[in-house]
C-alpha cells in the first residue's frame, strides 16, 4: 500500500528518492496508451523522457487521471522531429501537443535555472516579477524545483516502473498535503496562478494546504491582478468546471481570492443576503452533479450564474426610474459584463448566451396563446428552464413556474393546451408601469 511504503521514503535530506515498482501499485491499465507510446518513441530515441504532474498524482491516488503530461530533455523541436503529428503550441511556456488519434499528449522540455548565462532571450518577467516566459532547459531535477507543487513534482518511467521523486511529493501524497516547492512568496510572485491552483487541487485531492504555503495567500492574493483577463478565464473554467465547484467556491473566498476573479460577485455575496449565497451555491452543486453524471456544462450557464445576484442587484436599482424590466435587464447586463471582462476575459460566443439564459427569464413567466410552444423551441431554452429552477430552489417566489415548466415539457399536446388555459387571467396581465415598484426584490421577473 502506498502509505506503508512511502513512510520508508520521508527523508527530510531533500535528495532524490527513488520509489520502486514493488513499492507502490500504479495500475498500468490506467496509463493512456498514448503516454506510454509518446515515452517509449522519446527513449528510442535516446531521450530521457517521463509522466508527470497530475497523471502521476492521480495514479498514485487511485484516481483516473484527465490527462497525461510527459517531461523530456528533448527540446521541443527534437520532439517535432520524432513525432509528425507534433505541434509546438505557447509562447510563454512552450509545450509541444503531440496527437494520437483523440488524444492530445503534452510533451514539456524539463525547465532549468533562470540564472543561465543564456536565459536572457528565454526567459522574461513583467515589472511585477511575473513571469512572462519561461523556455531555459535544464535537467530533471532543476525540473522538478520548478514546478508548483511536491505533489505535481513526480516522474514516473514505464520502462523501470519506478517513480522518482525530488521534492518530497510522495510524503506530501502520503499526508495529503498541498506544499509549494521552494519559497511560497517568491513562487507566488513569479506566478500568481499558482494561489488559486493550491485552492483547485485542496478542493479537488481534498487535501490540505500546508501551512507555509497557506500563509502568504491571502496578503498576496491582489497578485492576481497582474494576470491577463484570458489567462483567468481558462483559471476560471479548470476551478468551476472540474466537479468541485461548490469546495472551490468556499476555499476561494475563504483566501480572499474570489475577489479578483469575480470583483461584483464578490461584494454582492459579502452582504450576505441569503438568496444570494444560495442562488450562487445551488448553482455549484447542479454542475458538480452535472459533471458527475457526464452531462455537459458550458461556461455560459456559470457565467449566467455568478453575475445573476449582481445582475439582480443592479436591476433593482434602475427599477426605480420607472423602465421596463426588459430595458433594465438591458442597461445593468451591459455594465456588468464589461466590468466583468477587465476580469475574466469570456469569449462572446458565450456572452452571447450568458445574455439569452438571462432574457428568457423574462419570457419564461409569459406563456400563453402560442408563447410556451415557441419559448420550448428556443435553442437556449433548457439551459434557461434550469436557471429559473435554481432561482426557485433558492428561495425565489415564481407563481409554480418550475412546476407549470415541467408538466408542460412532459404531458401530450391536449395537456399542453390545458395548461395553458389554466392560465386564463394569470399571464396576460400587462405590468401597470404606474404602480409603485414592488419592495420584494425576488419577485421581479414574475411581472
Ligand atoms: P490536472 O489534474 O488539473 O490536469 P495537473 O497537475 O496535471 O492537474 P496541469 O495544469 O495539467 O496540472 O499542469 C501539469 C503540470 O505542470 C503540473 O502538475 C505541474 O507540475 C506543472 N505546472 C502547471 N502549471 C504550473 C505553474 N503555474 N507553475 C509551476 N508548475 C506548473
Ligand atoms: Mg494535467
Amino acid at each position: 500500500m502506498l502509505k506503508r511504503l512511502l513512510k520508508l521514503f520521508d527523508s527530510p535530506d531533500g535528495k532524490k528518492r527513488v520509489i520502486k515498482e514493488n513499492q507502490h501499485q500504479i495500475p498500468r491499465q490506467d496509463i493512456s496508451q498514448a503516454a506510454l507510446k509518446v515515452i517509449h518513441q522519446l527513449q528510442n530515441a535516446n531521450h530521457a523522457a517521463y509522466l508527470v504532474g497530475g497523471g502521476v498524482r492521480d495514479l498514485l491516488l487511485d484516481g483516473h487521471p484527465k490527462d497525461f503530461d510527459v517531461a523530456t530533455d528533448a527540446t521541443p523541436e527534437q520532439v517535432r522531429e520524432i513525432f509528425r503529428s507534433a505541434r509546438i503550441i505557447g509562447k510563454r511556456f512552450k509545450i509541444v501537443h503531440v496527437r494520437f488519434g483523440r488524444e492530445i499528449i503534452e510533451v514539456t522540455t524539463f525547465r532549468g535555472h533562470h540564472n543561465d548565462a543564456d536565459s536572457d532571450t528565454q526567459a522574461s518577467q513583467s515589472d511585477h516579477g511575473v513571469i512572462l516566459r519561461d523556455n531555459v532547459y535544464g535537467d530533471i531535477e532543476s525540473d522538478a524545483i520548478r514546478r508548483d507543487f511536491t505533489v505535481n513534482a513526480l516522474y514516473y518511467d514505464p520502462n523501470t516502473r519506478e517513480v522518482l521523486d525530488f521534492t518530497g511529493g510522495a510524503a506530501d501524497l502520503d499526508k495529503r498535503l498541498i506544499r509549494i516547492i521552494g519559497d511560497p512568496e517568491t513562487r507566488y510572485k513569479e506566478d500568481p496562478v499558482r494561489m488559486l491552483r493550491a485552492v483547485r487541487f485542496a478542493a479537488k485531492l481534498g487535501f490540505r494546504i500546508e501551512t507555509t504555503t497557506d500563509a502568504p495567500i491571502r496578503a498576496h492574493a491582489d497578485y492576481l491582478s497582474h494576470i491577463p483577463p484570458a489567462r483567468l478565464f481558462e483559471e476560471v473554467l479548470k476551478l468551476f468546471m472540474a466537479g468541485y465547484a461548490t469546495a472551490t467556491l468556499n476555499l476561494l473566498r475563504d483566501y480572499h481570492l474570489f475577489g479578483y476573479l469575480f470583483p461584483g460577485t464578490e461584494q454582492q455575496l459579502e452582504k450576505g443576503a441569503e438568496y444570494d449565497i444560495e442562488f450562487v451555491t445551488q448553482a455549484l452543486i447542479n454542475t458538480d452533479k452535472r459533471i458527475r453524471q457526464n452531462k455537459r456544462v458550458t461556461p455560459a450557464f456559470i457565467y449566467a450564474a455568478m453575475l445573476w445576484p449582481q445582475l439582480q442587484a443592479e436591476m433593482r436599482a434602475l427599477k426605480e426610474h420607472n423602465i421596463s424590466p426588459q430595458e433594465a435587464m438591458q442597461r445593468a447586463a451591459q455594465g456588468i459584463i464589461s466590468q466583468q471582462l477587465g476580469h475574466t476575459a469570456i469569449p462572446k460566443r458565450f456572452l452571447i448566451v450568458v445574455r439569452e439564459i438571462w432574457s428568457l427569464q423574462l419570457r419564461l413567466p409569459r406563456r400563453d396563446g402560442r408563447r410556451a410552444y415557441v419559448l420550448m423551441e428556443h435553442p437556449r431554452f433548457r439551459a434557461a428552464y434550469d436557471f429559473m429552477l435554481l432561482r426557485e430552489q433558492a428561495g425565489e417566489k415564481l407563481d409554480g413556474l418550475g412546476l407549470w415548466w415541467t408538466r408542460f415539457q412532459s404531458v401530450d399536446k391536449e395537456g399542453k393546451e390545458k395548461l395553458i388555459a389554466s392560465l386564463k387571467g394569470k399571464g396576460k396581465k400587462r405590468p401597470n408601469r404606474n404602480r409603485r415598484p414592488r419592495k420584494n426584490p425576488t419577485n421581479k421577473a414574475d411581472s
